[in-house]
């Protein structure tokens, strides 16, 4: 079943309980996350849930509508530019082997392993049977380079993506979403694909994982993909259905980062650029390569970007609510740019060419970020390694654990 706001199926009532605050999209039941008022329309008050409220609003006077989608098996060719590597290969044999078995299935795949790939003909297979697939992600930065990386091998299928704001919807058959989008679909898809699952909010929020088992169907199969995966993700699809892929798709090991112990703080606080960040970037770009500076935070970043500027005028800097991100992200592809520094926003779904990696006060991420940080060097088949430097005040348990898990991947091993 789908949500639909004109649909003429009543599924239930009222979208929210008001008396016992519970909404029936989302499942939310803490009370506060609820608005009440009073509507002189209703004559009434009025209780709407604030967790579901950006893909439309459920509330205590409006039923929730539905309708229903018979299964509509097509062709679902695809084209791949590539033939996969017998690593890639046997994981998306197990994926078919998963969706056959109606079986959940833990992809623990490097960063840079081709994992999109691996799924194609899973999907495929899945679409020509007429079950209804959807790849979903908690990062919207994923689900745009996901559908694109899509639309240009399953060519003559109609694709959804629908996120925050954009709609390109048809018939909710293959679809590509944020899981955010899921709370509106019931009992509906058998194939879902949840790429990059340790990606902020999805660990800390339960009722996400809810959504995507919500909108499951009863014969389904869920591949949870990650670099990082957790107890509560190996859990789920069970010690046995955990496929790890520990090789990048070029073969290449990943490389391992090199700790500067330098603390920022006290130069940026005086307004100097830090020397060992200055002779950092300096080599790189005399290497004829750019880089990513990563900060923990916006604050210490608008206190450095001019510092660096200064020293490097092809310079930029890029945050998450940045009107100019995507024109930033493109100039540092066009190599207009050679020095960009970012929050945690291009921490993944982005790929560089000849790109090297700098985290400042690196002590104050956490293991996911630094090993998703360190994957964006080396993805390319033409420049298959990088460099990684983390610039840190201190030592910590994150440092230690993400150079243990990339090492451990170079040796093929995977750390759970
Ligand atoms: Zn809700």
């Amino acid at each position: 079943m789908i949500i639909k706001h004109m649909a003429e199926e009543i599924y239930k009532p009222r979208g929210v309980d008001p008396d016992k605050y519970v909404c029936h999209r989302c499942s939310n039941s803490s009370k506060r996350y609820f608005y009440k008022y009073y509507s002189e329309f209703h004559g009434t008050d009025v209780v709407y849930c604030l967790k579901c409220v950006n893909i439309g609003r459920s509330d205590s006077v409006t039923p929730l509508r539905v309708v229903r989608a018979s299964p509509k098996p097509e062709p679902c060719r695809y084209h791949l530019g590539f033939e996969l590597s017998p690593a890639q290969k046997s994981a998306s044999d197990k994926i078919i082997e998963a969706l056959e078995a109606n079986k959940n299935l833990l992809l623990y795949a490097v960063t840079g392993a081709g994992k999109t790939e691996i799924t194609f003909e899973a999907i495929s297979l899945a679409r020509q049977r007429g079950l209804n697939v959807a790849f979903v992600s908690p990062r919207i930065d994923v689900i745009k380079e996901v559908y694109l990386r899509l639309t240009d091998a399953f060519r003559e299928v109609d694709i959804e993506l629908l996120y925050s704001g954009v709609k390109v919807e048809f018939e909710h058959r293959f679809t590509v979403c944020t899981v955010h989008q899921l709370y509106n679909y019931i009992d509906h898809f058998d194939l879902i694909i949840v790429d990059e699952t340790d990606a902020f909010p999805m660990p800390a929020d339960s009722q996400l994982m809810n959504a995507v088992t919500r909108a499951a169907s009863g014969k389904s199969t869920i591949v949870l993909m990650t670099a990082t995966p957790d107890r509560k993700m190996i859990d789920f699809v069970g010690h046995e259905n955990v496929v790890s892929l520990t090789r990048r798709y070029h073969g290449h090991d990943l490389a391992i980062p090199k700790v500067v112990w330098q603390s920022v703080t006290k130069d940026i606080r005086r307004q100097r650029l830090p020397k060992k960040l200055e002779r950092l970037i300096d080599d790189i770009i005399r290497a004829d390569r750019r880089v990513l500076v990563f900060l923990p935070e916006i604050s210490l970043m608008e206190k450095l970007y001019p510092l660096v500027a200064e020293k490097f005028p092809d310079s930029d800097s890029v945050y998450s609510g940045d009107e100019e991100r995507a024109a930033k992200v493109e100039d540092m592809r066009n190599d207009r740019t050679k020095v960009l520094l970012t929050t945690t926003i291009l921490e993944r779904g982005v790929t560089f060419k000849g790109l090297d990696v700098i985290v400042v006060n690196a002590e104050m991420f956490n293991t996911d970020s630094l090993v998703q940080i360190c994957g964006r060097v080396g993805r390319k088949t033409d420049d298959p390694t990088g460099n990684i430097w983390l610039m840190a005040g201190h030592n910590t348990g994150h440092i230690r654990q993400t150079i243990r898990i990339i090492k451990n991947f170079n040796a093929g091993k995977t750390t759970i």
